[in-house]
Parts: C-alpha cells; structure tokens; sequence
C-alpha cells in the first residue's frame, strides 16, 4: 500500500457532485485536493471552495502535479479537459453523462494515451444491478418484455439517464441485441402493440430525487422488478474518489467500475 497521498483536481467543482466530492475527499487522508476547477463563468472563480478552502479556478493549466483528474461537469466541458489530461498524461475519472457518439469517441481517443474511466454511475448497488440485468434478460429470454423506469431531480438536463442507458446495454447484451436497435425512447398517440423486439424507457422529472431505476421484466403470469434506489449523492462521489485511488499509476486504458468492482479488467 503507497504511502504517498494521491493528488487529485476536481473539475465541475462548484456543482452538486463537485461539492459531494470536496467533502468526501476532505475525510480521505490518502487523497489530496489539489484543485478545484470551476466554468469560466462561474460565480466561484476566485473564491474559496469546500472544507479544503481551495481557490476556485477555470484554469485548466492550474492541473499541475496532479495523479488524476476527476470530472462532474457538462459534456463540452469533459471533452475539453480528456484532452487536456491526456496532452498532460493525468489520469481521469469521469462520471459526466449526456455525451454525444462523438463526444464519448473523444474519451476514447483519450484512454489511448492516459488510464481512463468513464462510468454513468459510480454506486456499489447500480454496478452490481448492471450485472443481474444482464441475468435476468438472458435467463427469460424472449418470454420478457423489458421496461427501464427512471427518476431524478427536476434539474437533470439529459433522459434517459446515464444509468437507464448502461441497464439498457445490459438487458440487451442478455439478449444479444444492439440497444440502438430496439430502444422505444417515448410512446404517444396509437403506437400500435408493443413489439418483442424492444426495450422501452420511460422518465421522471421532480424536485430532489438522487436516482432511482427499475428493470421489468415482464412475462406472461409474472414479472421481475428490479430496482436501485439512490437516496444520497454521497454515494457517486465515494465511488468516484475509490475510483481514483484505483486508477492512479494503471497503464493507459479505458477501464470500468466493474474492473475495480469485480477484478475482470
Ligand atoms: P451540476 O450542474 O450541479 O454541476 C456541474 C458543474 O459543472 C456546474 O457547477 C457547472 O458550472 C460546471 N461546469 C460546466 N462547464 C464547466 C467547465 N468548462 N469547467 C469546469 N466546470 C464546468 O450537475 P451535477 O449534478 O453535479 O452533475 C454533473 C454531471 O455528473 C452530470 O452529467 C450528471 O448527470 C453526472 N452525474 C453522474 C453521476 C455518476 O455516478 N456517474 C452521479 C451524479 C451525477
């Protein structure tokens, strides 16, 4: 075990995971903020931030011997700084959602030359539920329908759900499907029957809900629900920082929390 603190920058700072991160890495004595990267036209530019007191920044260039970048920003924004992480060769974790093909291609490119690990959910419960989606859609088959309800907070900007979209993945993976392919993102006016070949998502918006998903699998005299109910942001941001810590000194790569989780890297 290092003895050596892991230096850490925080980007996307000022927001709602930014200040779950600064308080959770406060009570880590192996991490060390080194960091705190705001939006340019944030109100914290030069302002102190969490229990650390850090000035707050929007200078990248400001990432100086720093082990790993952490990012809870905008999809713009995570782009921009994998390309600053890997022109500086800073690992990155990151656990910004929403991103384009070619956005998420970016990242990509990024983890050819730094370790890299984007994740839409950083929980234990989420990563593990992943897992027992994958099951549960194989071992029905195409006795199931497949449903995935999510909700959030009314100042979620993207739906589905980062996490709805990897569930998505993994119900389609059980059954040999591309995700692309069979997704119903929204249903309106007459739809006509529910085809087999799908897997349909359907999405709340209110006030402050953490995150809550479930899987139906729905089948003829029974059905599965499988459901994740987050109800503190803490858990995202000590999944991110245990991510870090695991991430420091890997060879470049694009690595998931199912490697740190279950050892399959
Ligand atoms: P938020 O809006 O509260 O915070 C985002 C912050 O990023 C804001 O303060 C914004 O000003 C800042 N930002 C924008 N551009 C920036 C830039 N160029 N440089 C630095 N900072 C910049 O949102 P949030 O709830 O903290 O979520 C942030 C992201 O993380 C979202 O994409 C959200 O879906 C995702 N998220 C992921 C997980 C997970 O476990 N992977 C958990 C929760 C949220």
């Amino acid at each position: 075990m290092s003895t050596h603190a892991i230096h850490i920058a925080i980007v996307g700072a000022a927001g709602r995971m930014g200040t779950q991160l600064l308080e959770e890495a406060a009570k880590l004595d192996a991490l060390k903020v080194s960091a705190a990267i705001v939006a340019p036209q944030s109100e914290h530019v030069g302002q102190p931030l969490g229990p650390q007191g850090l000035i707050a920044t929007s200078d990248l260039d400001a990432i100086t011997d720093v082990d790993v970048i952490i990012d809870f920003s905008s999809p713009a924004a995570c782009v921009q700084v994998a390309e600053h992480a890997a022109g500086a060769g800073i690992a990155m974790v990151s656990g910004t959602t929403g991103l384009s093909a070619e956005q998420h291609q970016a990242l990509v490119v990024a983890s050819g030359s730094i370790p890299l690990i984007l994740a839409a959910n950083f929980s234990v419960g989420v990563n593990l539920l992943e897992h027992l989606v994958e099951l549960a859609s194989r071992g029905f088959g195409g006795d199931a329908d497949i449903e995935i309800f999510e909700a959030h907070h009314r100042r979620k900007v993207d739906a589905p759900s980062g996490t709805a979209l990897m569930l998505g993945h993994a119900a389609a993976r059980g059954r040999d499907w591309n995700l692309e392919e069979v997704a119903t993102w929204a249903r309106e006016g007459h739809t006509g029957p529910r085809p087999d070949d799908a897997i349909g998502f359907q999405v709340l918006r209110g006030a402050d809900i953490v995150g809550e998903h479930t899987v139906y699998l729905c089948a003829a005299g029974e059905r599965l629900e499988l459901t994740h109910r987050a109800t503190d942001r803490a858990i995202f941001a000590r999944g991110a920082l245990r991510a870090a810590r695991w991430l420091a000194g890997k060879p470049a790569g694009r690595y998931q929390m199912r490697d740190l989780l279950f050892g399959d890297a």
